[in-house]
């Protein structure tokens, strides 16, 4: 069963607003075990409506549509899907009678212009609005398809308003594919595997079998601030089938990718060091050196420097290393590491300072310097050189600290 989702409004084609009811309603069917196939977003056009509507219809199984069922002369779902599909709106005594009301309740006078909201294409049913003025529209269209002989598409229109459509799609939409349609006795269910160290068609390259799209599990991969996320997905009745489903492709992912796999689900490099270092009941401090303090940015997004994790950044020296020996961050480190109560501290710099190296031009690169002190007062210093588009350069070195970080506590026994 596929789906595609239309959002309507000049304010979403214009950029304007952004366009968070198909997320949502994708998100929704997914866990129906639908897979959204299409997001499409449409001006306030008649012809442009009447021909989204008729592609969509033609290409899924259901389709679901927010956006243009106000009273205004810029709201055309109605009309568009009475051409669309030819089917002429007809007045609905009952949809009349709720906008009424709901106008008396608010002591205010119906425009006459709302009427228009009563009116529904021939054969479809009323999706109520409880606290809003305008119904959504259920309809059901087929044409012939020379391989199913006929193909089946239900389209429900809801209004843009986010909280009134999802209102709407909880309390009728999603029970009415449910009984109609036979569907929600399985879901989407999906699993990270989270990599650091490599690039993305690096890892296609190894696993070209495991992307290819009709796969079952499937997996996708997407990069996000240097961090690469391997996303298997698979459609199952509960939790445990999914596991079971995913096994053989998840251990395959675990054997080739042994020595970039960091951690597994929604987790970041951060929250693997504060773990290992909670299951060690050990402590540790940062002292970032040069420009940026990208760490310590890092480790506050979603991190509290105060709480009990173990994990804290304790210096930002801005000034940069003098040159490329280690040892000025050795003696940082020492420093830090008789002055602060905890049990590791890491040290981290680059040579040469990359600000300088960020321009138009090149590619910035420097080597990335780390020294960590543990608690016996072993030295470690580790050097490695980091090159990455401008805008990601400084994540990309902090990762790279945060790596070699993890990688030391993981092998200090
Ligand atoms: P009504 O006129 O009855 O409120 P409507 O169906 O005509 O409903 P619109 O006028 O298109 O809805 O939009 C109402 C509000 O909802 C606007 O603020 C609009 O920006 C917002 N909105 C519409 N579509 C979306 C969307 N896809 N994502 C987020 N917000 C949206
Ligand atoms: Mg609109």
């Amino acid at each position: 069963m596929n789906a595609e989702i239309i959002s309507i409004g000049d304010e979403l084609t214009s950029g304007q607003r952004l366009d968070t009811n198909s997320q949502i309603i994708s998100r929704r069917l997914g866990d129906l075990g639908i897979q959204v196939r299409f997001h499409t977003t449409i001006g306030d056009e008649l012809p442009d409506n009447i021909s989204a509507f008729k592609i969509a219809a033609g290409r899924s199984d259901v389709v679901i549509i927010s956006g243009g069922l106000g009273p205004t002369a810029d709201d055309l779902t109605r009309e568009a899907l009475a051409e669309a599909f030819d089917r002429p709106l007809e007045f609905r005594p009952e949809a009349m009678e709720h906008i009424e009301n709901l106008f008396k309740s608010r002591k205010r006078e119906m425009p006459e212009r709302n009427r228009v909201q009563a009116l529904f294409p021939e054969t479809s049913t009323i999706i109520p609005n409880p606290h809003g003025t305008a119904p959504g529209i259920d309809l059901q269209v087929e044409f012939p398809d020379p391989v199913r002989s006929v193909h089946r598409c239900r389209l429900f229109a809801l209004p843009g308003v986010p909280a009134e459509m999802l209102q709407m799609l909880e309390q009728t939409v999603e029970p009415r594919l449910i009984s109609d349609l036979g569907l929600g006795s399985q879901r989407w269910y999906y699993h990270c595997v989270k990599l650091f160290g490599l690039g993305e068609s690096d890892v296609e390259k190894v696993i070209p079998d495991l992307i290819a799209r009709d796969r079952i599990p499937r997996v996708g991969i997407t990069v996000s601030k240097a961090t690469i996320t391997l996303r298997i997905a698979a459609l199952a009745a509960n939790e445990e089938e999914f596991t079971r489903l995913i096994q053989d492709t998840l251990e395959q992912i675990r054997n080739e990718f042994k020595d970039v796999i960091f951690g597994e689900g929604e987790t970041e490099l951060n929250d693997v060091v504060q773990d290992i270092l909670a299951q060690k009941q050990r402590t540790l401090s940062i002292v970032e050196v040069g420009a940026g303090c990208w760490i310590g940015q890092m480790l506050s997004d979603g991190f509290s420097p105060s709480s009990s994790s173990g994990l804290k950044h304790l210096a930002w020296l801005p000034t940069l290393l003098a040159d490329s020996d280690p040892k000025q961050l050795v003696e940082l480190a020492q420093k830090y590491h008789r002055d602060s109560s905890s049990d590791y501290v890491m040290a981290v710099g680059f040579y040469p300072p990359a600000d300088s190296l960020i321009n138009e031009k090149s590619l910035p690169t420097t080597d990335l310097q780390v020294c960590i002190i543990g608690p016996a007062g072993r030295i470690v210093t580790k050097s490695q050189r980091v090159s990455g588009h401008p805008e990601l350069f400084y994540q990309r070195l902090a990762k790279t600290a945060l790596d070699m970080l993890r990688r030391e506590l993981l092998s200090d026994q």
